[in-house]
């Protein structure tokens, strides 16, 4: 079966590439939108599931619901929504959606009600996720689980999605500004030092035993890099 393909509606455009990243990386085929008549015409020609901004400009995302109700096309939606007088009429399902999410969300929220729109319609990936192999080092991103020698490191969850974002990436210079973005959310109010505070404990975890590789590498007055060793 082919990977579900996901339109992504959304005006503001670091919401839209931190969606488009975080559904990419699972393995969804990613069509994005800027606009209300672009989302409209994605979605009625290929989509799966439909993410959709309520203030988008041209037509807005409660009229691009309702029009595609008409058609009854049967495209699940997922409304994203910034206003909490506006979820009355989302939940009410006055347009016809599947779920929805307040801003500001975090990225690991909205890949679970994705998950759960795409399960409920029968159109789920049925390849899990990777299990990134460095070694001795394991990275299973379905259990959520790093391990050494197949030891469960328990790692806390902000660890595990630092290690993730760095070990998916390996051998790319990530800057501290992107991890923050990608592992806390483009809404984080913390500065860069939140994640070498980060870094330093996932060494810890990860490199205390002497004789495991340093995976984790600083580039100085940028951010870090993952080195396969
Ligand atoms: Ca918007």
């Amino acid at each position: 079966m082919a990977s579900p393909t996901v339109v992504v509606a959304e005006d503001d455009s670091a919401i839209r590439e931190l969606l488009t990243h975080h559904l990419s990386r699972e393995g969804y085929t990613v069509i994005a939108a800027s606009d209300g008549h672009s989302a409209l015409r994605y979605a009625r020609r290929a989509a799966d599931l439909l993410i959709l901004d309520i203030g988008l400009p041209g037509i807005d995302g409660f009229d691009v619901a309702r029009s595609l109700q008409r058609d009854r096309r049967g495209v699940p939606i997922l409304m994203l929504t910034a206003r909490a007088d506006e979820i009355d009429r989302v939940v009410g399902f006055e347009v016809g959606a599947d779920d929805y999410v307040c801003k500001p969300f975090s990225p690991r929220e909205v890949m679970s009600r994705v998950r759960a729109i795409l399960r409920r319609t029968g159109r789920a990936i049925e390849a899990p996720p990777t299990l990134l192999s460095f070694g001795r080092l394991e990275i299973d991103e379905r259990a959520r689980e790093a391990r050494v020698d197949g030891n469960d490191l328990c790692l806390k969850p902000r660890e595990f999605s630092l290690l993730l974002e760095l070990a998916s990436n390996a051998g790319i210079a990530l800057s501290r500004e992107r991890l923050l973005e990608r592992v806390w959310g483009y809404d984080f109010n913390g500065d860069a030092r939140t994640v070498d505070v980060h870094i330093h404990r996932l060494r810890l975890r990860i490199e205390e035993d002497g004789t495991l590789p340093h995976f984790v590498q600083t580039i100085h007055g940028f951010g870090y890099k993952f080195v396969r060793s």
